[in-house]
This record gives structure tokens, sequence and C-alpha cells, in this order.
């Protein structure tokens, strides 16, 4: 019988995230029901958790000379926080356009007026590898310090192929040269690229011709595409995520963000993973989601509130109707420039209906099953990646309370403190 590598000792609350039946991502009550252990700790043998319990159960045969203890000292431990939905790689920033927002105009406003998602294209292009790769890591850095320990990365902000496939790459080193899991997703099909404006479909099509085939499903794992007015139609997506599926990707989508066009609904009828955003999601369309079991919601409280939309998606509703739910900040440079997860589940409670309990299944395990990671991370159960928590906090009600500030000490990564 060998040591642990690392004990974390005298946890108040340690949120295991386990505990409920799940086939599937949670829904209904088991997003709630989940087993809060009083005065417990974790054990792990170099980046795995292999063992979870009470004190008063602590093998301390198997604690050594070299076993690394921290004393969580009463306060609450949980998994790492699984950020499922960022725009991580990109050159420059938007903040020039922060004024023209608080002066009333819209996103798609701006967007028509070549502004937006166009002019981080723009930077993007002009930026180098290592400016796009310091940048990247500058920001999983932030990421890391609120206790993010998993990051997808979307590329979407080249839109032609060379670039798209220069994202990608960039994310794929950014997660090589830090501790933090980084999940690569491709979003060419953000909007069209400037080249192809008012040709959506030969856009689409140049993607699957000349960047898909490019990309390895074992390591670019998802294809996401951007169905809305001024990007993409129903009609297209759909047939460019068969596409893809075709090729053994999994799938995204971004649907019902501004408009109620039945993108999230059809995503999930293809089987997808996530549909993202869903503020607009008609209630027909929830019950259809919920039937699929599988399609997780993403829910990016901090998008309407930088847009200052009044429309919040129905977290509540959506629940009840048996939605699975995850929350991510959706980090980019244009619709939500911030990195603080925290901020995005108090939101999530005060504007979607989220108990704490809730925002805290969907910023871990259920945003594991979004990126279809849940037999690595999310929760903390024997087996699973030692990504874990120590919080300044002696009650997780407190967590999504102290609205806007990091509860983290201490981040464990892999087994590793950091
Ligand atoms: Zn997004």
């Amino acid at each position: 019988m060998s040591y642990y590598s690392l004990l974390i000792r005298n946890c108040g609350q340690l949120l295991t995230l386990a505990g409920v039946p799940a086939s599937g991502p949670l829904t209904g009550s088991a997003l709630r029901d989940w087993q809060v252990l009083a005065d417990a700790y974790v054990a792990c043998a170099d980046d795995r958790i292999v063992a979870v319990g009470p004190m008063a159960e602590l093998d301390t045969a198997r604690v050594g000379p070299d076993t690394q203890i921290v004393d969580a000292g009463g306060r609450v431990v949980m998994p790492g926080l699984v950020e499922c939905h960022t725009h991580l790689v990109f050159g420059g920033n938007r903040a020039h356009e922060f004024q023209r927002k608080l002066q009333g105009e819209s996103y798609l406003d701006i967007l028509a007026s070549g502004g937006g998602i166009l002019s981080t294209v723009r930077a993007t292009r002009a930026a180098s590898d290592a400016e796009l790769l310091a940048n990247a890591l500058h920001h999983l850095e932030g990421f890391r310090h609120y206790g993010v320990t998993t990051v997808e990365a979307k590329s979407g902000y080249g839109l032609d192929a060379e670039t798209e496939l220069r994202l990608v790459r960039v994310a794929q080193e950014a997660g090589r040269q830090q501790p933090a899991q980084v999940v690569p997703t491709f979003l060419g099909a953000h909007v069209p690229g400037p080249e192809y404006k008012g040709r959506p479909a030969d856009y689409l099509q140049m993607l699957a011709n000349d960047v898909l085939p490019h990309l390895n499903p074992a390591e670019v794992p998802f294809v996401d595409i951007f169905c809305e007015e001024g990007a993409f139609s129903v009609r297209e997506s759909r047939q460019f995520l068969e596409q893809a599926r075709a090729l053994g990707f999994q799938l995204k989508i971004h649907a019902e963000q501004l408009h109620d066009l039945g993108g999230a609904a059809m995503a999930a009828e293809l089987g997808a993973v996530s549909a993202d955003h869903c503020d607009y999601l008609s209630q027909d369309d929830a019950a259809r989601i919920a039937a699929n079991g599988r399609t997780v919601v993403v829910l990016l409280p901090l998008v309407p509130l930088f847009l200052r939309q009044e429309v919040y998606a129905p977290g509540r509703r959506l629940i009840e109707a048996g939605v699975p739910v995850a929350i991510s900040t959706d980090f980019n440079p244009g619709s939500c420039p911030s990195k603080n997860l925290w901020l995005a589940l108090s939101v999530a409670c005060l504007k979607m209906g989220l108990t704490p309990k809730e925002a805290l299944a969907a910023a871990t395990l259920n945003a594991a099953w979004a990126l279809n990671l849940q037999a690595e991370t999310g929760s903390l159960e024997p087996g699973k990646r030692a990504d874990l928590l120590v919080l300044n906090v002696a009650d997780y009600e407190e967590i999504p309370y102290w609205l806007g500030e990091n509860p983290v000490q201490q981040v464990v990564i892999s087994g590793k403190v950091q």
C-alpha cells in the first residue's frame, strides 16, 4: 500500500458533487441534491483523487513522511471550476466600443458598422503567434487565479483558413505551457469572414473543405457555430454541423442569444454536447432539449449584463423542465471581458433564478459534461483528476453571496498545489 502524495484535511464542508444517480448531466433535483460532507478529507496519489470521506475514516497508515498536507481549517473545499465556453485567443481589445455601447448602440449595430467581432479579427490577423500566445497565457493565469482548472478555448477571430488554424495551434500550445487543461474548439463559423460578406454558405463550404480536414478530432474535439441573425441561419448551421459530425467532431452551438431561431433544439437533435446562450429559448424548445437528456444548455449570465440586455436565459424554468444547465463566462473581448466565473454564478442566482447549490453544480460537473470530460473532472470522486479548491469561506452559501469576490485560497491542479 502506497502513501498519499497529497492530503487536504479538515474540510469544514467538502462539496463532492457526488452521491446522486447520474447516467447523464445533472437535471432537476439532482442538480441540488448532491452530497456535502462535513469535517472531511480528500486524498490524492500523483494526479488522481484516491479517497474522499469523513475525517474520522481517514486511513492514517497511508499518510507518510512525504505526504504533503494542506489543512483547510474548517473551510469549504470543492472541485476546480470548469470553464466550458471561452474565446481565449484573440488580439487587441474592444474597450473603445464600451463607450458606444453605453450611448445606446446595440451589439448588432456595432457589428454591422464593421466593429464588434470584425475589429477583433483585424487585430488578431495582425498579431504574431508569440503575441497571441502571450495574451492567452496571461488570460489562463487569470483563470487559474479564480480557481478554474479546465478551460475550453474557441477559435473564431481569424475567419480565414490560415488564421483559424493558427488560433487552434496557439490554444494547444498555451495548454502545454501551464497547468490548467485547455480544450480547443473550432469556431471558424463565428461570422462569415470579411472576404465572404453576404455569402455565408460559401464561407461555411470553405471551412468544411479547407479547414476541418486539417483538424484532428482527437486533439480538437468540438466544432461550434454561431446561429444568429448576422451570422448563420438554422439551415446553414445544421448542414455545417452535420458535415463536422461526419468527420468525427462533437458539436456545440451558440444559439438563441438575441433571437429565437430554433438553433439550440436543432443542435440537440444532432446530439450536440452543448447549446450555449439560450437567452431567448422558447419553452417548447426547452422541452425538446430536455427530452434528449444529453445536451447541456450553457448559461452565460455575464453576457446580457455586459450587453445591457434585459432578457436573461430562463434558468429556473429550464431546470424545472428537466434541462441540464452549466454556467460559464463566455470570456471574450466583445460581450464578456471577464474571467470571473464566481461573478457569473452570482448573476445566475440573481437574474436566472438558480440556487447556490445549483449554480455550483452548473460550473463544475455539468460544465464537465458540456466538454465530455465528466469522467475526468467536475466532482471529487476516486479516479478523477485531482483538481480542487480550498476556499476562504466556511459555508457554500457564502460563495455567490460575496458578490464579485474571488473566494479562492488555494488551487490544486492534477494533484499539485499551485
Ligand atoms: Zn461565445
